[in-house]
C-alpha cells in the first residue's frame, strides 16, 4: 500500500479500538508473538536478506474475516494515517511482505471463501489457498491455469507477489490473461471495493498491493487434464538438459517440466526418485504422454525413476 510514513502511537492505538469493534478481538492482535510472526516471510531463504532481518515489525495485525472486512479495515487504517502491508501466507521469498515502516498488517488468510465456480472461471477470497481454488475447480472438472509451487500459499498473495508456476508453460505468468476479474481496495478511505476487469485489473497484479489490496478474486479455469507426475534421472546436468525441449513438445503439453543438478537434487526432501549423485528431471504429464516421455528419456541417456498418480507438483 502507498502510505508509507510510520504513524503515531496513538493513532495505532485508536485504529486498534476501531478495529477491534469491526472483527472482533479474535480477529486483531498487537501481540509482540503475532507481530513479528506476520512481520517477515520467505524471505529467511535468503542468506543475504536473513543478515538484515528484522527490517520492520508490524504494530498491529488484523485478520478480516470477509473481503468486505478487508475494504472496511483498510479505509480505517487510511482514516488513521496508519500504513499497511497486505499479507497472505507469507511465503513470498524476497521480503516482499515485510512491513518496512510498521503500522497494520492486514492479514487477508481468514478471508477464505470460494465465492463461485462456473464455467471457465473460479471466483474466490484473497486468503483462499491456491490448493483450495484448484480443489473447488476439480469438484466441476476444471482446473486452474497454473498455480505456484506453495500450493498453500493464498491467490491474492499468488496474483500481488508471485509471477507463474505449474501451468505457464501452457498459459505463460499471472499477469497474462489468468485474472479475469478483481474486487480491489484502494487507499482513498472509502472502504468500497472497487470491481476492475480485463485490463484494467491488470493493473493490480504483480505490484505487492501497491496500486491497491486485492479483496476477492475471479481466475480462469480449464478443462481437467488426467496428470501424472513424472520422475528421471540422468548421470549429468547436461544429459538431464538436453532432454527438456523436446519434453516441453509434448502434446498434450506438460502442466511443468523442470531439471535439478546433482547437487541440488540432494537437497530436495529424500525419495527413492531421486538417486544420489544423479540430475533430476521431473515433470507433470498428461497421463497418454507418459510413453513417449520415457522413449525421449532414455534416448538421450536417462533413466526413468517413477511415475506417479494424480496432480500434485513434484518440483518440491
Ligand atoms: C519454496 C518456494 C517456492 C516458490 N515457488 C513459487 C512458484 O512456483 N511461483 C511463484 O510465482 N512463486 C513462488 N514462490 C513465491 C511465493 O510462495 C508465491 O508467489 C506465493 O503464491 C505468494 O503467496 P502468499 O500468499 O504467500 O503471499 P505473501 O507472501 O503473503 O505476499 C506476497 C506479496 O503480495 C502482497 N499481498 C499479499 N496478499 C495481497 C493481497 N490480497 N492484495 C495485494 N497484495 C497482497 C504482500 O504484501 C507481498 O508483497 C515460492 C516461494 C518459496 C519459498
Amino acid at each position: 500500500m502507498t502510505v508509507t510514513a510510520p504513524a503515531s502511537p496513538t493513532a495505532v492505538a485508536a485504529l486498534e479500538s476501531e478495529l477491534t469493534a469491526l472483527l472482533g478481538e479474535r480477529n486483531v492482535s498487537s501481540e509482540l508473538r503475532v507481530r513479528e510472526r506476520v512481520s517477515v516471510d520467505g524471505a529467511r531463504m535468503s542468506p543475504i536478506i536473513s543478515e538484515l532481518l528484522p527490517l520492520g515489525v508490524a504494530e498491529l495485525v488484523a485478520f478480516p474475516t470477509s473481503a468486505e472486512l478487508a475494504g472496511q479495515a483498510v479505509a480505517a487504517a487510511v482514516r488513521h494515517g496508519v500504513p499497511i502491508t497486505p499479507r497472505g501466507k507469507g511465503t513470498g521469498n524476497y521480503g516482499q511482505g515485510i512491513p518496512m515502516a510498521g503500522g497494520l498488517v492486514l492479514d487477508l488468510s481468514r478471508a477464505r471463501a470460494v465465492v463461485e465456480v462456473t464455467d471457465g472461471l473460479l471466483t474466490a477470497e484473497a486468503g483462499t489457498p491456491m490448493v483450495t481454488c484448484e480443489r473447488a475447480a476439480q469438484a466441476t472438472g476444471q482446473q486452474l491455469w497454473m498455480y505456484p509451487s506453495t500450493v498453500q500459499s493464498s491467490l491474492g498473495g499468488f496474483l500481488a507477489g508471485g509471477s507463474g508456476g505449474t501451468g505457464s508453460i501452457v498459459h505463460g505468468t499471472n499477469d497474462a490473461g489468468f485474472v479475469a476479474a478483481l474486487d480491489v481496495v484502494l487507499a482513498d478511505g472509502s472502504g468500497e471495493l472497487v470491481h476492475v476487469e480485463g485490463e484494467e485489473a491488470q493493473h493490480f497484479v504483480h505490484n505487492y498491493g501497491t496500486a491497491g489490496i486485492i479483496a476477492r478474486a475471479t481466475v480462469r479455469l480449464e478443462p481437467l487434464q488426467e496428470w501424472r507426475g513424472f520422475y528421471a534421472s540422468f548421470p549429468d546436468f547436461r544429459g538431464a538438459q538436453s532432454v527438456l525441449r523436446a519434453l516441453g513438445a509434448l502434446s498434450p503439453t506438460p502442466r511443468l517440466i523442470s531439471a535439478d543438478t546433482p547437487e541440488i537434487t540432494a537437497a530436495l526432501p529424500e525419495d527413492p526418485a531421486f538417486p544420489a549423485g544423479r540430475a533430476s528431471v521431473r515433470g507433470i504429464l498428461e497421463a497418454g504422454t507418459v510413453g513417449a516421455a520415457t522413449e525421449l528419456v532414455e534416448a538421450a541417456g536417462g533413466r526413468l525413476e517413477d511415475v506417479r498418480e494424480g496432480r500434485r507438483c513434484p518440483c518440491r
